[in-house]
This record gives structure tokens, C-alpha cells and sequence, in this order.
């Protein structure tokens, strides 16, 4: 293959990854946005293979089909609830990419034999940033993973001082850079490079485990920004355009999520980043609110039939309806009131979930009608009209203590304002908290009914009630 034709393949490919983006941003052009994204990613590979790489190709070809029967198994056997704990776990591989090309570039040096003067200091920054980058997103990334897998407390860990150790480890790292430029240019610089490469290993750790509860989405977010990144700092390392080009893509497009997430929040990103927040001291309801602790029980026949005599009906997904894998059923349940001609709408809060579009992609999958999914700031202010509400393992973002509250956790969340609307009931299996840890007064409340047990189980009882 010319070089002409990889760069107008790499062309080609970039065109393609922006038109994915696009398409990603809508549920109704999301599966044209996917393929997309494999169509641009199988040019760019065969693209590199065939015109990038001039040697090697046993162990590249190997390398590739143990990562796709790596990958196609994942694919086949990961649960809609691990997905979050997947992707997080992805982005850790990106950084490992990152530091293993940086660290393999420094030590092979025939790259850069023709550099001299600041091209090479360049093309030492370059190594040194793309390690950087991507020790901290591979380190990050794996705290991450623990804690969306519950394998560690989502509390978030604050070490006195640690915004001070913060610095000291930063100053390290900027001191440690200038000697390896140093260094660098006469031939050394590997011992700055690893000191620094177990330093930014150290900071991605701390960094994660002082973000608590309910600001995880946003650590989410960021990481996938930091792959980004770290693809793009490894584009340059090996001078390949559409790497550069797709890893600021990413990088760019994490970061955007990042500022929609922390708006959906209402929480400032370097707060967020500096940690401590979300510690869900699980506060007991009376101090929160004064309320009384007594929950009111329903059963599916009384659920069924107050949704029955119902006009107006909004349903609230949330993490539970993931785990109970309950949406073909709502949307057995759904079909059946709309054709009663009930008005039934959902209302999606942006962190609903465990990941970004979470519940978007449960109710796409079950093939609810597009139309009458909509997000929080579209239906917040209609839930005085709505006669049932329906929370299905929704928790969090119900929670009226995000108001009431000051000192609650998770005081400040705009939150799905349901207890405003006739009568809402509540599906989940018993009294747990959700993921922040903090009790929620929305099931005291009077006007609130429990309808306890699995959601999918409890949601087919009632869709046999409405007969
Ligand atoms: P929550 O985690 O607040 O609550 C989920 C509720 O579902 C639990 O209280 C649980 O109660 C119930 N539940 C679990 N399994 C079932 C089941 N099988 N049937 C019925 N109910 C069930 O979820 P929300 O969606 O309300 O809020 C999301 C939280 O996750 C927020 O705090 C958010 O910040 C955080 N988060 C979001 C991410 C994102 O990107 N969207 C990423 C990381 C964290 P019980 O056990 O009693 O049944």
C-alpha cells in the first residue's frame, strides 16, 4: 500500500469516527453511529497493517487475534449491569498501551537517532507526557474498576493532607521531566522516567479512591477523556496522524461528558477531581428530614389497578431496573397502558445508572418507542400532573434530601422532583441505599407505596393484574 493511500485510508477513517460521534449523541442514529465506528476502525487497522508496519507481522497478526477472541468473549459474556466496570477497565488498557509505547520508543532509540536539538526535546516530552498520561489513566482506571465492581468501598478514601501530597507528587513529576530532557538528550534519563512512571501510578490510585459515591460518574467520564489522551500523546510518539487525530476525539469528547455530568450534578469539576465528597455517611432519615420511618407496602394487584385509573404516568428507571434486567417487561407494562390511552412518559436522570446512557441503552435494547423517553430538565417541572409515578431501583436520583438537605452527601444533585406528583411507588427489594450510601426520605413520605421484590418479578405480577 502507497502512503498516499494510508493517508487518504487514515482520511477516510477520521471521517468515519466523527460521523459515529455524531451519530452516538441520538438514541435513533446511535446503531448507524456504531457502525460507523466499526467500519472506521476496521479501515484504520487494515490501513496500518498493510501500509504502516514493514516487519513483524507474526507477532502483530497474533497480537490482534488474541485481543479480538479476548475482546469477542468479553463482549459475549459481560452483563448490561458489569458494562460500566467493562469500560473502565478498557480505558486502564489504553494507558498500559501508552506507558508500554512510551517506555519501548525511550529504550529503543533508533527512532529518534535523526533528532537533534528541539526536535529531540520535543520528542522527549512527547514520551515523557504519554507515559505520564497514561500511568495515571491505567492506575485510575483499575481503583475505578474495583469500585463500580464493588470489589472496593465506593467511599472515598481522604488522607489527611492529601491535596498537599497532590502537589508534592505534581512538583515530583514537573522535576523529574526537566531531568529527563536533560538527561535525555545525552543518552540517559531511564531512571527519571521510571521514578516518574511510579509516581503518576501512585497519584491515578489516590486520585480515584478520593472520589466518593456519587461523584463516580464524573471519574467515569474523565477516564475516558484521559485514554484519549494517552492515545493521542502515543500518536505522537509513533508519528501516526490518525492516532493522534482519534485519541483527541476521545479525549476531547470525555471531557465534554465530563461537563455535562458535573452540570447534571451540579457539582464543579475540580471539586469533583479534588475528592472527598460523596462520603454517604448513610444519615438516618429523622435527622435528615424529621420524617417518620414508616414505609407504606403495596401489592402488584393494587399497583395495577391505581395505574389503571390513572391519566398521566412517569417511570424512573434506575440501576435496579439494570440489575433485575426488567425492561422488556416495562415495556410490556408500557405497551399495555398506552393502550388504555394512559399518557406514559419516562424521565431519565443524566446519572441514572452506572454509566452515561445507561438507561437510554436498557429501554433502546427493549425497544421502548423513542418519543416518550425524556430527560430530567424536560419533564422535571410536570410531576405535579402526573398521577403515578413509578421508580423502578431508582434511589439516588429521587432523593428529596439532595434538596432538604444541606449537609447531606449528596446535597446540590438536581434530582427527579417524583414526590411532587399524586402517588409514586417505589420498586426495590428492601431498604438498602443506592450507590451514595445516603438513606431517602422519598419512601416515608405519604404519598409514596413500596412495592417490594425483584423488579422484573414484582413488574410481571402486576402486568398479569392488568390482565
Ligand atoms: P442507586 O444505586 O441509587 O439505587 C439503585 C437501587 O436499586 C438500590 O437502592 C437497590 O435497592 C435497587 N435494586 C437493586 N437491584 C434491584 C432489583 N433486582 N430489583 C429492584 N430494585 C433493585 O441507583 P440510581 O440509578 O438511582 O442512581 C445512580 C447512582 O449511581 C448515583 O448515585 C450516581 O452518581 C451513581 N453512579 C452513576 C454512574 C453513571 O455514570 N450513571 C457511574 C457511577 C456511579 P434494593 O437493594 O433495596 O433493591
Amino acid at each position: 500500500m502507497t502512503e498516499g493511500l494510508v493517508t487518504v485510508s487514515y482520511l477516510g477513517a477520521i471521517i468515519l469516527f466523527i460521523l459515529a460521534l455524531g451519530g452516538l449523541s441520538n438514541q435513533e442514529t446511535a446503531r448507524r453511529g456504531n457502525l460507523y465506528g466499526i467500519i472506521g476502525m476496521a479501515l484504520a487497522l487494515l490501513a496500518t497493517i498493510w501500509g504502516a508496519v514493514d516487519g513483524n507481522y507474526g507477532l502483530l497478526l497474533g497480537g490482534l487475534a488474541a485481543g479480538a477472541a479476548i475482546g469477542f468473549l468479553l463482549a459475549r459474556r459481560v452483563q448490561m449491569t458489569q458494562m460500566p466496570e467493562l469500560v473502565a477497565i478498557l480505558h486502564s488498557l489504553v494507558g498500559l498501551a501508552a506507558v508500554l509505547v512510551g517506555l519501548s520508543t525511550f529504550l529503543d532509540p533508533s527512532h529518534a537517532e535523526h533528532l537533534t536539538g528541539a526536535e529531540q526535546s520535543i520528542h522527549l516530552v512527547e514520551i515523557y507526557l504519554g507515559v505520564l498520561i497514561g500511568a495515571v489513566t491505567f492506575s485510575g482506571s483499575i481503583i475505578a474498576f474495583c469500585k463500580l465492581s464493588g470489589k472496593l468501598s465506593g467511599k472515598p478514601l481522604t488522607l489527611p493532607a492529601r491535596h498537599w501530597l497532590n502537589l508534592v507528587l505534581l512538583i515530583l513529576a514537573i522535576l523529574l521531566g526537566a531531568l529527563f530532557v536533560k538527561q535525555g538528550a545525552d543518552g540517559g534519563g531511564l531512571t527519571p522516567l521510571l521514578l516518574m512512571t511510579v509516581i503518576a501510578l501512585l497519584f491515578g490510585i489516590h486520585m480515584v479512591l478520593a472520589i466518593g459515591g456519587a461523584d463516580m460518574p464524573v471519574v467515569v467520564s474523565m477516564l475516558n477523556s484521559y485514554s484519549g489522551w494517552a492515545a493521542a500523546a502515543t500518536g505522537f510518539m509513533l508519528g501516526n496522524d490518525l492516532l493522534i487525530v482519534v485519541g483527541a476525539l476521545v479525549g476531547s469528547s470525555g471531557a465534554i461528558l465530563s461537563h455535562i455530568m458535573c452540570k447534571a450534578m451540579n457539582r464543579k469539576f475540580f471539586s469533583v477531581i479534588a475528592g472527598g465528597f460523596g462520603n454517604g455517611g448513610g444519615k438516618s432519615v429523622s435527622t435528615a428530614t424529621g420524617e417518620a420511618g414508616e414505609v407504606i407496602a403495596i401489592s402488584p394487584a393494587e399497583t395495577a389497578s391505581l395505574l389503571s385509573s390513572a391519566k398521566e404516568v412517569m417511570i424512573i428507571p434506575g440501576y435496579g431496573m439494570a440489575v433485575a434486567q426488567a425492561q422488556h417487561t416495562v415495556n410490556e407494562v408500557v405497551k399495555h397502558l398506552r393502550g388504555k390511552g394512559i399518557n406514559v412518559r419516562f424521565g431519565i436522570h443524566p446519572v441514572a445508572g452506572r454509566m452515561p446512557g445507561h438507561m437510554n441503552v436498557l429501554l433502546a435494547e427493549a425497544k421502548v418507542p423513542y418519543d416518550i423517553v425524556f430527560e430530567m430538565d424536560e419533564i422535571n417541572a410536570d410531576f405535579p400532573k402526573i398521577d403515578v409515578s413509578v421508580v423502578i431501583g431508582a434511589n439516588d436520583i429521587v432523593n428529596p434530601s439532595a434538596q432538604e438537605d444541606a449537609d447531606s452527601p449528596i446535597a446540590g444533585m438536581p434530582v427527579l422532583e417524583v414526590w411532587k406528583g399524586k402517588t409514586t411507588i417505589v420498586l426495590k427489594r428492601g431498604m438498602a441505599a443506592g450507590y451514595a450510601g445516603v438513606d431517602n426520605p422519598l419512601f416515608y413520605k405519604d404519598n409514596t407505596r413500596m412495592l417490594f421484590g425483584d423488579a422484573r418479578e414484582t413488574l410481571d405480577a402486576v402486568l398479569k393484574e392488568l390482565g
